[in-house]
């Protein structure tokens, strides 16, 4: 079972205050798509809107055209009951002639609905003349009808008022589809409106009309509108469709708060799973891929001494990740990782290349100096570890025997199989060594199982030295066995004198490793602590070269 203490490590570079920024970002950013989306899905309902309404528009041009043109066709006395029959049957024919009537001057004396007029009444002045000699005319504040603005259409001896059916939709506040609305107009210059329809003002003309479509009408800010526009040529008649309060702007507050409280919602759920991403596991994860990928994962190096006559004897190499983010991460943590995702065979592999690159001069020079490695009990069961360690070392001159595979029980492994490839590499001239001894998951039976040339006691026992605990009681049972086994013996974690002079007591020939006699370290430092006058020429030959 992993223990999975990197879940726990990466959870401690998680920060509330930058999940919160995410959140933040993420919540105008939903709100920002939803505005967006909702502008999308409008400009093309926009677009059938428009051809709906322009085909209404052409209905009731056409129809006003046909209308006053059939006024011509009559051999009626103006206004005599014949005639005010005959357009009655007109305005029966056309739906949206609201009513029709005759002129005579510049006055109107009568129409179908109000007979022949006791007082005739001036026509506005014409604004706008079409090709086929329809006019339309200036004001459109119309006598009978008084309750709204209507066009005044003229032709010849002839005058038309639309049909509310047409012009109801003109209504101020009816809204057909929410925050759409235009115009229809004739489209000679000045331009002459016939309609205004969902909810749009006279005086806001200029804005609607004049505005361009733009990519910043996306931007959620307010007065943004879009538009559309058609034309008939043939019938000189235009109109414009207008989408206006768009996005987020057309929603009711209700809708609006709703979608504003799921938007900060997901926003903050999005942005601590951003941080999650960021700094959590699974980029605890990611980060460590890279980093064995980069080679940037490296190693350093801690002495062994001969604690009788402190002679340094070897090194262990111990792997060191220091992490733009997550800092120092301690190595009982990424090799752990490295170990749950099969990461660890390749880390330990390239790990050897650099150690062996590091170390080969100090081992060529002195046969007698060791390093040790550290391996996982997957890597030792490998079919190919034995011909990589092989291969690599055919390259430098030291002997297999300088090489220390210290080995751990950490993941769960087939024990005969542990033996048989122990036995394999003692064959081939490589020390195994049983790293730990004394925990629980290096014990005694691992010692027949392995046969190891060294054993390396753990340094809780070690630290219990001149202590009155359950590990001292053992360690003193350690000490009887290892008397009689004819085996290297390393103390690991010596830190105090008296644990030294403890050990040198009960086993004078014993190899000791801790910070009373180094801490790991670089290897340019292992040289200059090996070596002090090599490592100060290394140092003067880095400045000259630097130079
Ligand atoms: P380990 O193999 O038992 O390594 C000894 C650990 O004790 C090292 O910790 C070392 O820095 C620390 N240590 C050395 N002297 C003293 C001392 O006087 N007092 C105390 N308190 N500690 C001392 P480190 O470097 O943190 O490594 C921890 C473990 O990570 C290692 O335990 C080893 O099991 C594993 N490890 C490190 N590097 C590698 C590697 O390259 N491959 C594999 N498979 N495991 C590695
Ligand atoms: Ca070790
Ligand atoms: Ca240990």
């Amino acid at each position: 079972m992993p223990s999975l203490s990197y879940l726990r490590s990466s959870w401690k570079n998680y920060s509330i205050v930058k999940a919160t920024a995410y959140s933040f970002v993420l919540t105008f950013l939903l709100l920002f798509l939803v505005h967006v989306s909702i502008i999308a899905s409008r400009v093309a309902t926009l677009h059938s809107y428009t051809e709906g309404k322009h085909s209404g528009i052409q209905e009731v041009v056409f129809q006003v055209n046909k209308g006053l043109k059939a006024t011509q066709i009559g051999q009626n006395e103006p206004c005599s009951d014949a005639d005010l029959e005959f357009l009655r049957e007109l305005k029966r024919t056309y739906f949206f002639i609201g009513d029709l009537g005759r002129i005579s001057g510049n006055r109107i004396i009568c129409t179908v609905l109000n007979g022949t007029l006791a007082t005739p009444v001036t026509l506005p002045p014409i604004h706008t003349k079409t090709s086929g000699g329809i006019e339309y005319r200036n004001s459109q504040d119309i006598l009978f009808y008084s309750e709204k603005k209507k066009p005044t259409i003229t032709y010849k001896n002839a005058v038309l008022f639309l049909s509310p059916a047409y012009l109801i939709d003109a209504k101020h506040g009816y809204i057909g589809i929410h925050g759409f609305g235009g115009v229809t107009y004739i489209d000679s210059n000045p331009r002459y409106v016939i309609n205004y329809f969902g909810g749009i003002l006279p005086d806001e003309l200029d804005h609607f009309l004049g505005s361009v479509n733009s990519l910043s009408d996306l931007l959620p800010l307010p007065n943004r509108v879009k538009n559309e526009t058609l034309c008939n040529s043939e019938l000189e008649v235009c109109m414009t469709a207008i989408y206006q309060r768009i996005g987020l702007f057309g929603l009711s507050d209700k809708v609006l708060s709703t979608v504003a409280a799921s938007a900060i919602i997901l926003g903050i759920g999005l942005g601590f799973i951003v941080e999650y991403f960021r700094v959590g596991p699974r980029a605890f994860l990611r980060d460590l891929k890279k980093q064995i990928r980069h080679d940037t994962i490296y190693p350093v190096y801690q002495p062994q001494v001969n604690i009788a006559t402190q002679e340094v004897v070897g090194v262990e190499s111990l792997a060191r990740w220091h992490d733009s983010i997550q800092g120092h991460v301690s190595p009982e943590v990424f090799i752990q990782a490295a170990e749950d995702f099969k990461l660890i065979d390749t880390l330990t592999q390239k790990l050897i290349v650099k150690v062996f690159h590091d170390l080969h001069e100090l081992m060529e020079s002195n046969s007698s100096f060791k390093v040790s490695v550290n391996i996982s009990a997957d890597l030792l069961t490998s079919h190919t570890f034995v011909d990589f360690l092989n291969q690599l070392i055919s390259q430098y001159r030291f002997e297999r025997n300088q090489v220390v595979l210290e080995v751990t029980e950490r993941s769960v492994s087939n024990n005969s199989q542990m033996s048989e490839f122990s036995r394999k590499l003692k064959e081939q001239g490589y020390l195994v060594s049983i790293d730990d001894f004394g925990t629980g998951v290096s014990n005694l039976s691992w010692l027949s199982m392995l046969e190891p040339n060294e054993i390396k006691v753990d340094k809780l026992f070690t630290h219990s030295i001149e202590t009155q605990t359950v590990n001292n009681i053992t360690l003193n049972g350690i000490f009887g066995m290892l008397e009689h086994l004819d085996v290297r013996v390393v103390f690991e974690g010596i830190e105090t004198q008296e644990q030294l002079s403890y050990i040198l007591k009960k086993i004078p020939t014993a190899i000791g490793q801790g910070w009373l006699f180094a801490k790991p370290q670089k290897i340019e430092e292992l040289k200059r602590f090996l070596d002090p006058q090599h490592g100060q020429r290394l140092e003067s030959e880095a400045i000259v070269s630097a130079v």
